[in-house]
């Protein structure tokens, strides 16, 4: 279907044009209508189906159709969530884009950079606005943001606002609306906790869904290599060289091994850079940046950092370990093939991840080939070491019998999962 059949206006026409679209995408196809509607709307979609545009159009649509609501230009008209900085950069530039014809103002909050631009900015009247949960109940704590106009809501990868451990600030923030207004859920996966969050705040959503839940796309093809967990680094290196994969996408639990793994590769010859929630947000931006260029060839992420990433005709994603948290899994592969695009996925597995990739397999319901590379095959003598909140939990060494002097890395690190995963991000 076209997106000139879907009712947009002339302006949104054009930008999609500009964009250098023309037909709509299955979600595309069924939230557009649905949305302009009016209707609340539960979404199951993941990244790389084209869900920025989705919503957004139709958001930007009602804005231009409908005056606002007891105008005064510090009231948002138009507010979408999403869980990481690297989303909402990305999602506010489809709006930049998308509305490029159209007289909005949009913004965007997040956290880990100075407030005080974002208040200024903010106090000179802002449409919509893009937002991460923590900074923007800062700023309605702050009263530096009024909410009360908000007309058009959007919840945008729910699932990862909850598994970070934002459920509490989003009921806040959704206290500081009041009001009627539209609201609009998007999520990749629909647990019973979001599914009880949409009872609590949408009013008879329509439901739709565009892939099977948890389905991996199509194009991305899949492979698992077994390989001992001290080898992995070399094949990676040996897989990036013989392939002459110019550009891929490397995933690791942590972000220590992200950085050591970055400059592993460098000093292999393979321009590389590691994006975690340790680094600044300007160096996040800058790295992202040089590997879209093609300046950096390897660019080594945690799942947090890599959320929401988007970017164009990624063909290569390489697990290097493979995530705790098997959705992760389908998140993560999400970054290739995306828009009928082939991609492929590619997973470094050792002995001590075999649970891992079961629990994987066991999700999306179909088991992934294995293929051993000549001279890479796994030693079987060696005996696994059991994994432990995203880090192998190394047997204690020295002479402190059953003390916890040398506590394994990591080893305080599963106590308040949310917590770690917002300070990540
Ligand atoms: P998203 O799922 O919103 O992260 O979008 C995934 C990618 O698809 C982005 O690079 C979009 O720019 C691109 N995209 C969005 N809509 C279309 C479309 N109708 N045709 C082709 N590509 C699209």
């Amino acid at each position: 279907m076209l997106f000139s059949e879907l009712g947009l206006s002339a302006e949104l026409l054009r930008a999609t044009e500009k964009q250098g679209y023309d037909k709509a995408t299955p979600i595309q196809q069924q939230a557009i209508p649905h949305i302009l509607e009016g209707s609340d709307l539960l979404a199951g979609a993941q990244t790389g189906t084209g869900k920025t545009a989705g919503f957004t159009l139709p958001l930007l649509q009602r804005l231009q159709a409908s005056a606002p609501q007891g105008y005064n230009k510090r009231h948002v008209r138009a507010l979408i969530l999403v869980p990481t900085r690297e989303l909402a950069a990305q999602v506010a530039e489809s709006v930049q884009d998308y509305g490029r014809y159209l007289p909005f103002n949009s913004s965007v909050i997040f956290g880990g950079v100075s407030i005080n631009p974002q208040i200024s900015r903010l106090r000179r009247g802002v449409d919509i606005v893009i937002a991460t949960p923590g900074r923007l109940l800062d700023h309605i704590q702050r009263g530096t943001i009024r909410l009360d106009g908000v007309e058009t809501l959007v919840l945008d990868e729910a699932d990862r606002m909850l598994d970070m451990g934002f459920i509490a600030d989003i009921r806040k923030i959704m206290k500081a609306m009041r009001g009627q207004r539209q609201t609009l859920l998007f999520s990749a996966t629909f647990s019973k906790q979001i599914k009880q969050l949409a009872g609590e705040f949408m009013h008879s959503p329509m439901e739709i869904q565009v892939a099977r839940q948890n389905a991996t796309a199509e194009q991305v093809s899949q492979v698992v290599h077994p390989v001992d967990r001290n080898r992995k680094r070399e094949l990676l290196s040996h897989m990036v060289g013989e392939g002459n994969w110019r550009q891929v996408l490397v995933f690791t639990r942590t972000k220590h091994l992200a950085n050591r793994l970055s400059q592993q590769l460098e000093s292999d010859g393979l321009s590389s850079a590691a994006i975690h929630g340790n680094k600044s947000q300007a160096a996040r931006t800058r790295a992202l940046a040089d590997f879209k260029k093609g300046e950096i060839r390897v660019l080594v992420a945690t799942d947090i950092a890599a959320r929401g990433l988007d970017i164009e005709q990624l063909p290569h994603v390489v697990n290097f370990e493979l995530p705790n948290v098997p959705e992760d899994y389908v998140h993560r592969i999400g970054r290739t093939g995306r828009a009928g695009m082939d991609g492929e996925a590619v997973s470094l597995v050792c002995i001590d991840e075999r649970k891992l990739l079961t629990d994987i397999e066991r999700l999306l319901k179909r088991d992934i080939q294995r293929v051993v590379i000549p001279g890479y095959e796994p030693d079987q003598s060696i005996k696994p070491i059991p994994i432990k909140n995203g880090r192998n939990k190394q047997p204690s060494r020295g002479r402190h019998n059953g003390r916890k002097r040398n506590a394994p890395a990591g080893a305080n690190r599963g106590r308040n999962q949310a917590q770690r995963a917002r300070r990540a991000a």
